[in-house]
């Protein structure tokens, strides 16, 4: 085997990604990034009752969205494949009649029953209600009468019951087993199903994978997979296990915290730039570290220097860097990203017309400072793309004050003599109506928020008036005052 790292992700399907997961995943492609390795994928898809075609490709499509790229892989493929799991069932059972025939692995003939008593037993007794190896011990004779009996069996590995596992973990450090704990365990179903722990290991040697980097929720499978991977023939991989991610009640990070799967970020306009580098330092980097592209990702990430302790998921950090990349897009990459947006929001239409196409592109340079989130801009400049009826709430708050009737009438004159209507002029009109009145520029100006926007939260509203132009721009603060009227009426 060459020296050369290779690593991989092995998501078990079921839709769209965790994204705790996805820090495992993006941890091994930086690793193999970092060292000039190779990044396989392999899905994990056995279970053929659980995953479904659907899950498999929502796997590969939030992969290609993150620009986390395998080398090799499905639809990649290469000189492993194939690459899901399931299509490797034949090489799985051929590594268990190896096992078997070395006598690494033995048939066992209980019966769920008598596991069952035994384990009860063992309960009463106060022993450890484990596997007691019995058909390890099995005669030659005895094994034939099973056999003739028509007897349903398992495939076990022998395990010593004495010594210990060692192993250096890459990110914990060395982990000790006593091998007493580890019990002869299943590895082929009695259907003839073979079982996870083969399937991993046989699939991780033939891909010739050095390091396993996974989560540590899988830790107590390393000592059984060393063992498996010795019996096998194939040498052991070295094993880093990451931390868990945990939500602010120091709860691993679940359904109950929020959005956990990648289609709800993906739904929630976040940029996958922006995840990366957030997931990246989830568990690694100092606290010095913020904002970091992949190739500074790919410079610095070493898989040694991952935290060993677990690591805490910051959505309000997340939206902050979020809004940092949104900042570093261009007009036309950022239009493009929210254009969308607008459409899931009503605000426009399957294919733009050309004037809706230039009020796309109008409304990107007031959001691009505003937003930490691309689904947070159509509220700011709906305005922009209809009138918008007033919410009743922003309206009765602020525009029934005393001052509003007058405010709007002058304004009205002061807009209809605005020579050209341009920001700088629609501004200064506004700003001297309400030096006039006395009143302070928020106090002034909120009203227009309402009567241009619906609301009181929008993009700075001279720039929407502006765009809308003066006629709207009178209509809208007409339908204000109406408003005003009725509320004061
Ligand atoms: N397919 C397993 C899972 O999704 C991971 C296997 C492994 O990393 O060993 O939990």
């Amino acid at each position: 085997m060459s020296d050369d790292v290779r690593v991989r992700a092995a998501p078990a399907p079921s839709g769209s990604l965790h994204v705790g997961n996805v820090r495992t995943f993006l941890y091994n492609w930086l690793h193999a990034r970092h060292t000039g390795g190779k990044f396989v994928l392999r899905i994990e898809d056995t279970d053929t009752s659980r995953f479904t075609e659907e899950a498999y490709h929502a796997v590969l499509e939030d992969l290609r969205w993150l620009e986390l790229d395998w080398d090799e892989g499905p639809e990649v493929e290469g000189p492993h494949a194939p690459y899901r799991q399931s299509q490797r069932t034949d090489l799985h059972k051929r590594a268990a009649e190896q096992l078997l025939a070395d006598g690494a692995a033995y048939r066992c003939y209980c019966t769920k029953q008598e596991l069952d008593e035994r384990r009860q037993q063992a309960m009463a007794e106060k022993r450890r209600p484990g596997y007691d190896g019995r058909c390890s011990r099995l005669t030659a004779g005895q094994i034939e009468a099973f056999e003739a009996e028509g007897r349903a069996s398992v495939v076990r590995v022998r395990v010593p019951n004495v010594g210990q596992s060692t192993y250096e973990d890459l990110v914990i450090g060395e982990v000790k087993t006593d091998l007493e704990q580890i019990d002869d365990f299943a590895i082929v179903r009695s259907d003839g199903a073979p079982l996870y722990h083969l399937a991993v290991v046989v699939d991780d040697g033939m891909m010739q994978i050095n390091h396993v980097i996974r989560g540590d929720d899988l830790l107590s499978n390393t000592p059984k997979q060393i063992l498996l991977h010795a019996a096998l023939g194939n040498p052991v991989p070295r094993f880093g296990h990451l931390p868990q991610v945990l939500g602010p009640d120091r709860k691993p990070l679940g359904k109950r915290h929020g959005s956990t799967s990648i289609a709800d970020f993906r739904e929630a306009g976040y940029l996958p730039d922006a995840l990366v580098n957030f997931l990246a330092l989830l568990g690694w980097g100092t606290a010095d570290d913020t904002i970091m592209n992949r190739e500074d990702l790919i410079a610095r990430f070493k898989i040694g220097d991952v935290h060993p302790s677990p690591a805490m998921f910051d959505t309000k950090k997340l939206d902050w860097m979020n809004g940092e990349y949104i900042r570093l897009l261009s007009d036309d990459e950022l239009t493009r990203l929210v254009t969308p947006f607008y459409l899931k929001a009503g605000l426009i239409g399957e294919s733009p017309s050309p004037q809706e196409q230039a009020k796309i592109e109008a409304a990107t340079p007031l959001i691009k400072t505003r937003i930490r989130r691309l689904d947070e801009a159509s509220a700011l400049v709906r305005g922009l793309f209809g009138r918008v009826d007033i919410d009743q709430q922003a309206g009765a708050k602020v525009l029934g004050a005393d001052h509003v009737g007058e405010l709007f009438t002058r304004t009205t004159q002061a807009l209809g003599a605005v020579q050209p209507w341009d920001k700088e002029n629609v501004e200064a009109a506004l700003r001297a109506v309400a030096e006039e009145m006395g009143l302070k520029p928020r106090t002034a100006f909120a009203p227009f928020y309402v009567a241009v926007s619906g609301s009181t939260v929008s993009a700075p509203v001279f720039d929407l008036m502006t765009l809308i132009g003066r006629d709207e721009c009178l209509a809208r603060i007409a339908l204000a005052q109406e408003f005003s009227r009725a509320l004061q009426a």
